[in-house]
């Protein structure tokens, strides 16, 4: 996308409206370059666009309004307006939704505190000289770019009274640019840790890649991966070029921008939710303007405009939280491979526990793969063993086995940290009324509500809603005979604290603290020792690190087993696996404990077994043998709407009228009511499409769903390569 268009030619502008096409506007005096970022007036509204090319001309020319002002913001480069068309494509996502990714910092065009910028202005000079030549010749070679007095000068060679002299002549353009400040530098050059020989050779493999490539880079927990990354982070700055750092979780940003601080002198610029839209909008220009080299950040990172993208390390890549799951339905993981490609960096992808795609990728020689074996320096893997919970007799409304019991008591008496695992927030995940049976559900989703007795109410963990916990049955009006079923981390917490009540206990689980900055705050004190035995849900999985955690307990190692998503065991490995990562970090070994009632299943025993290998090959095999993912392509459907019945007329009409998708070799499944029939009150169909590998199953989902028309407020969302089957 190149080119300039002169006042009142016609553009086409792509706007972050959902229209379905790009509109034509004439470009504003002064003309525009493609890719520029503008306003223009839609209906009676001002909204953001990008020049996109050339106008269409198939709009009546006398309706064609103009393109009110181009934006003081650095114009969308090639690579990214291929990026958006690309991922949009892959993900059925209309353009309009891809634009609103890639700008998604506020106010874009406003300015906030001002500086003087120079740009090429429509007026002639009155005479030429060489030094107001060299002026004028590194503004057009330099297309819609802006520069700082200072910057321009030094360009052209020339003192800035040159420039004043053009810009008193209307030759050179001065305007006021709102000020955000650069990133401070960072010293790529500033010595690294002595690395492990394993360590240095995973480094050197890393090095030995030019441009686009996919490495994985495999190792448990404390291997060394991220000291490793580190290095090709190094690298490319030193190259000049940016990096990306992608987290699965916002509370690891605190510890890994400390390392970067250590080893780079600076710290890097954040990108997630839990940054200041000021902030936001520093991060989104000076990525653009080359004044960020490394970003640390949460998925959405990866829409930033960056100017010369070199790296992008995916951590934890096997982490579902990169799958976003609503709105633009993309896995940040697939969209970085893209990105990468598109602008010749390399990616690296980094995980104890790979998912079985990036595994099957580095088989088939895709990718290249380079594994760290050992945990660094002393420190060595924990021990596994399971609880076998079935002769267990345990009273009601308890959970520790005596064994996990003995275990925590040892690691009270020498002054370290134990942490008891539960994957489920809350108090209690049902309510049940012990008069008449019956269960407390969410009024507006097909859930139960659960207990969040932190916070004296039920909630619904489907749609948020919450309500008090009411002392008579809604269903039978019985009083004081509601009674909590089965146990959350906040029970747990409870637990814990009446079998040890002089230890300090800390209850970790994302909906108890208010903000991300509580959270990170608490996870370090925490990771500091300001807690003997931490209770947590996933969250701790996620590659904290703490120091003095040598057990690791976890309550109910089945939990992932149960339903039918097709991930069930390569998620349950793989967070058994990261959870028992946690223990003996430093130099004390740790030992982590799976409660099970199934000490014999196959899932199980992999993962005490420690025959990593032998369990990616069983589980391939499998999925191979069903034509599933990564063998197979998938694509989910969710169709949703008020009304049941026409939910699943759309449904049926859909499963009849496949020809579409039988053309390429794809078949539906379904009409069926979707695991959680009822969420806010909308009634859900799921429709399953299972394509074999390599067909154009894009191009047939949207040729099946083109000519639909969407009565009412009946919602169709296609969902390829879905994660999750709620
Ligand atoms: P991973 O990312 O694989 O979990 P880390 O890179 O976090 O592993 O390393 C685990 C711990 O070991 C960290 O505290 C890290 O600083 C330390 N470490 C790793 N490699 C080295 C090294 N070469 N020299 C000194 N410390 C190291
Ligand atoms: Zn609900």
């Amino acid at each position: 996308m190149t080119g300039f268009f002169e006042q009142g030619e016609l553009v086409g502008v792509l706007t972050t409206q959902p229209l379905g096409r790009v509109l034509d506007y004439k470009a504003p005096e002064g003309g525009c370059f493609a890719g520029a970022f503008v306003e223009v007036p839609l209906g009676p509204r001002k909204v953001l666009g990008v020049v996109w090319g050339p106008g269409k001309g198939d709009w009546d020319i006398s309706k064609v309004r103009s393109v009110i002002r181009v934006l003081d913001a650095p114009p969308m480069r090639e690579d990214m307006t291929e990026f958006l068309t690309r991922a949009g494509k892959y993900t059925l996502t209309p353009l309009s939704a891809m634009l609103r990714l890639a700008t998604r910092a506020p106010g874009l065009g406003n300015p906030v505190s001002m500086r003087k910028i120079y740009r090429l202005g429509t007026g002639k000079a009155d005479r030429m000289t060489p030094a107001r030549e060299k002026v004028l010749t590194v503004l057009q070679d330099y297309g819609g770019l802006s520069f700082t007095l200072g910057e321009l000068a030094e360009q052209a060679g020339v003192t800035s009274s040159v420039i004043k002299g053009l810009v008193k002549q209307g030759a050179v353009r001065e305007e006021d640019t709102p000020r955000d400040t650069p990133f401070p530098r960072l010293d790529p050059n500033l010595p690294g840790k002595a690395l492990s020989p394993d360590q240095a050779a995973a480094v050197e493999a890393l090095a030995a890649q030019n441009g686009y490539r996919t490495t994985l880079l495999k190792g448990v927990t404390g291997s060394g991966k991220t000291e490793v990354y580190l290095e090709a982070v190094s690298r490319c700055l030193e190259q000049n070029r940016q990096a990306l750092v992608l987290l699965p979780e916002i509370a690891l940003t605190a510890e890994f921008l400390k390392r970067v601080e250590a080893r780079f002198g600076a710290r890097p610029a954040e990108w997630h939710s839990g940054v200041t839209m000021t902030e936001r909008r520093r991060v989104w220009r000076m990525v653009a303007e080359s004044g960020a080299e490394l970003v640390v950040g949460a998925r959405s990172a990866l829409f930033l405009p960056f100017r010369n993208l070199g790296l992008i390390v995916v951590d934890e890549e096997h982490d579902t939280s990169y799958k976003q799951e609503d709105g633009v339905l993309y896995n940040a993981r697939d969209m970085a491979v893209l990105r990468a490609s598109l602008c010749g960096a390399q990616v690296v992808l980094a995980s104890a526990t790979p998912s079985l795609e990036s595994w099957a990728n580095a088989e088939a020689g895709k990718y290249q793969k380079v594994e760290l074996t050992s945990r660094f320096g002393e420190a060595v893997l924990p021990k596994m063993r399971s609880v076998d919970m079935r002769p267990e007799k345990l009273p009601a409304g308890r959970w520790i086995s005596s064994e996990l019991k003995s275990e925590i008591a040892a690691r009270l008496e020498r002054g370290e940290q134990s942490l008891v695992f539960l994957n489920r927030r809350g108090y209690a995940p049902v309510t049940l009324c012990r008069a008449c049976g019956h269960q407390i559900g969410c009024d507006q989703c097909d859930a139960r509500m659960v207990e969040h007795r932190f916070l004296k109410r039920l909630m619904c963990h489907q749609c948020g809603e919450t309500k008090p916990m009411p002392d008579t049955c809604p269903s039978c009006n019985v009083e004081g005979r509601l009674a909590a079923v089965g146990p959350g981390v906040e029970r747990m917490g409870e637990e814990v604290a009446g079998l040890f009540p002089e230890a300090r206990i800390a209850v970790l689980s994302s909906d108890l603290f208010g903000s991300a900055r509580a959270m990170k705050a608490q996870i370090e004190e925490i990771a500091d020792g300001g807690a003997d035995i931490i209770i947590g849900t996933q969250l701790v999985a996620k590659g904290h690190n703490f120091p003095k955690l040598t057990l690791v307990g976890v309550i109910d190692a089945d939990l992932g087993l149960q339903g039918s998503d097709l991930r069930a065991a390569e998620r349950t490995f793989q967070l058994m696996r990261q959870v028992a990562g946690r223990a003996g970090r430093a130099e004390t070994a740790g030992l982590a404990l799976l409660q099970t009632f199934q000490p014999d299943h196959p899932v199980i025993r992999a993962i005490l077994s420690g025959d990593e290998d032998g369990f990616w090959r069983a589980e391939a095999a499998e999925r191979e043998a069903a034509g599933v993912p990564p063998y197979g392509r998938m694509a989910g459907i969710v169709l949703s709407g008020p009304d049941v019945g026409a939910v699943f007329d759309l449904g049926s009409h859909l499963a009849k009228n496949d020809a579409p998708l039988r053309r390429v070799g794809a078949e539906v499944f379904g009409p069926a009511p979707a695991p959680i029939a009822r969420i806010r009150g909308r009634h859900r169909v799921r429709l399953l499409v299972k394509a074999p590998k390599g067909v154009a199953l894009q191009q047939a989902l949207a040729d099946w769903t083109a000519n639909l028309r969407l009565k009412g407020d009946l919602r169709l969302a296609i969902d390829i390569d879905p994660q999750s089957f709620f």
